[in-house]
């Protein structure tokens, strides 16, 4: 994950480097630190914790042109100073997302060779390996190309050398970098946000790929060191669109967001005609069977698409763990679609994932955000979700517009599959026209969810149960209420609680009901009667009034077409989860450990 940035040019450094670190702050707050060039001689200073520590240490004014900075997720050692990058060895500075999986050989030859280490980072690895090439290459740019052939693993990096005051290198495999240029200067980047503020003109680097930024040139080399052409991309979005709006969190505001993100996502695709789905999605028709291979909240939308693509399309739909995929005997083959879910459009396993498959000969289709990202590159097919920027590290508009993606497939090939007839085809069409007004009242009505919240956010752990689709829903609201909140949080299916979890309900527990599908609701009810029986404290959350008393608190979903109502069910979720962490007052967009992009495996 991490966040790099730099920038050469004729402006000072400093601000510009620190304005792009906040900006990229979600993609890892473990440190922080920059180096830059001054009167000839590199200098560092970095911090643990946050950007605002790094800040304190800054002169803003220091006369400095080129440097490079760094928010840190930790992969290897501790989140110390120490470890916090930029890392120096010898005439090399440089900063690093990503892995050198290799870093552990590379360290013992290099250690032979005379190199001390200071952390215990890969990075300082990478590092001496330059420095060491160097040495013998006497050329920096060679240097690069020779280190990237002994790097194995993932990797951007932003790169300064003693030797040469007047540029900037960058290389990366895996983990992303751009590369942009204003009218006075030039920067890089891992991420789009760190330079809209100056520029909206950007180089997205490829694999292997070697720029030399000067202050009013890029110079982009391919793997074979040859100077190539790169397509200059315009980003369409603002800097505005990045800020708080008035919103305590961005999480908060994002959940707001949610009614506009659905329609610019369904609208996208498609105009009130099953043609428009047609045109977008026949592609799809060829294949009878799909895997769906995501992480997380992904994942986790995968899990609500396989119930309405099997329920509504009658597809067999299997929904894997990237990480586990990526190493597993996959039993696809020429009828298959491999469906990447992604919103940064860069999680490491996914990517593996899906450059696995693709070596496969398997067709490939990818659900994310990011436009230009490496799965949206890389894949054979690719459907953006409209979410914008999503900067709350728990994603929640991004989660919804996925699953209002997985709604229209499912829809489109029920449709095709004679699974959805003609008139309950125009009942999903009219309830479709409806959503954004409902999503918007739904989130209106977030006070009740919040006095809910009120009433748990002391317990130290909270169950989730569901059945089918309301499962994979309380997946989703366990992990969004533990992720912020700290609070020990688990889903389950509600008929499974009685194989062994059941001995952990105790007076008071509260376990978060879901039943919205019809076919089970009184099977749910059952098993909330039992742990009620055990002294739970019962949220019960249903499209249905409820007729006996076996609840606390009730959380009315309004009844819409089934195929759409996961989408307004998971919205008192979100808000309940981020209510329980404000009155813990935890860090609700930046929770401990965690980053938005996981660019790591
Ligand atoms: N592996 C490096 C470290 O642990 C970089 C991690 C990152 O991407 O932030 O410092």
């Amino acid at each position: 994950m991490c966040g790099i940035i730099g920038f050469i040019g004729r402006d000072k450094c400093i601000p510009k480097i620190i304005h792009g670190l906040e900006a990229l702050e979600y993609r890892g707050y473990d440190s922080a630190g920059i180096a830059y060039f001054k009167d000839g001689k590199i200098e560092t200073i970095k911090e643990e914790g946050k950007i605002a520590n790094l800040k304190k240490l800054l002169n803003f004014n220091e006369d400095a042109y080129n440097g490079i900075g760094h928010t840190r997720w930790a992969t290897h050692g501790e989140a110390n100073k120490t470890n916090a990058h930029p890392h120096t060895v010898g005439k090399f500075t440089i900063v690093h997302n990503g892995i050198i999986e290799n870093y552990s050989e590379l360290k013992n030859e290099l250690i032979n060779k005379g190199y001390k280490f200071k952390s215990a980072t890969d990075t300082e690895v990478a590092c001496a390996t330059f420095d060491d090439i160097y040495k013998e290459e006497k050329d920096i740019l060679k240097t690069l190309h020779i280190a990237s052939q002994k790097f194995r693993g993932s990797y951007a990096f932003g790169i300064l050398c003693s030797d040469d005051t007047s540029t900037l290198y960058a290389m990366r495999n895996t983990s992303p970098l751009i590369v942009a240029s204003a009218a006075y200067g030039n920067f890089i980047a891992s991420d789009v946000p760190a330079i809209l503020e100056f520029t909206n003109k950007y180089i997205l680097l490829d694999d292997y790929e070697i720029a030399k930024i000067e202050s009013d040139k890029i110079t982009v080399y391919d793997k074979d060191l040859q100077v190539i052409n790169k397509k200059i991309n315009t980003f369409a979005g603002t800097f505005a669109a990045a800020a708080k709006n008035g919103y305590e969190h961005f999480m908060l505001k994002e959940i707001h967001e949610q009614d506009k993100v659905f329609s610019d996502t369904i609208n996208f695709y498609f105009d009130g005609t099953i043609d428009s789905l047609e045109k977008n999605f026949s592609f799809l028709k060829k294949f009878s069977k799909i895997d769906i291979v995501a992480c997380g909240s992904a994942y986790h939308t995968g899990l609500v698409g396989k119930s309405l693509i099997e329920e509504y399309a009658n597809t067999p739909v299997n929904v894997e763990v990237a990480s586990e995929y990526r190493y597993k005997k996959c039993f696809y083959d020429k009828n298959t679609l491999v469906i990447l879910v992604s919103q940064s459009g860069e999680t490491a396993d996914t990517l593996a994932a899906l450059r696995k498959a693709k070596e496969d000969g398997i067709t490939t289709m990818a659900i994310v955000n990011v436009i230009g990202s490496s799965i949206a590159r890389e894949a054979e097919h690719v459907i953006y979700i409209k979410a914008g920027c999503e900067i709350a590290v728990a994603t929640t508009k991004a989660y919804l517009a996925q699953l209002a993606i997985f709604s229209l497939l499912a829809i489109y090939l029920g449709y095709q599959n004679k699974c959805i007839k003609e008139d309950e085809l125009a009942k999903i069409f009219t309830d479709l026209e409806k959503m954004p007004k409902l999503i918007k009242d739904t989130i209106a009505n977030y006070e009740s969810y919040f006095n809910i919240a009120d009433k748990i956010y002391q317990n130290k752990q909270i169950f989730f149960i569901g059945r089918g689709i309301d499962y994979a829903l309380s997946m989703e609201g366990s992990l969004k209420l533990k992720e912020i909140s700290y609070i020990n949080s688990v889903a389950y299916q509600a008929g499974e609680l009685k194989h062994g979890t059941i001995s952990l309900i105790e007076k008071n527990t509260p376990v978060i009901a879901i039943a919205t599908d019809k076919n089970l609701i009184e099977k749910t009810i059952s098993n909330i009667k039992e742990v009620k029986a055990r002294g739970a404290y019962v949220i019960y959350v249903s499209n249905e009034e409820p007729k006996e008393d076996f609840y606390d608190e009730f959380i009315k979903i309004t009844k819409i077409h089934p195929l759409l109502e996961s989408i307004l069910t998971i919205i008192p979720l979100q808000l309940l989860a981020y209510k329980v962490a404000k009155n813990n007052k935890c860090d609700i967009d930046k929770p401990r450990n965690l980053a938005k992009s996981v660019t790591v495996e």
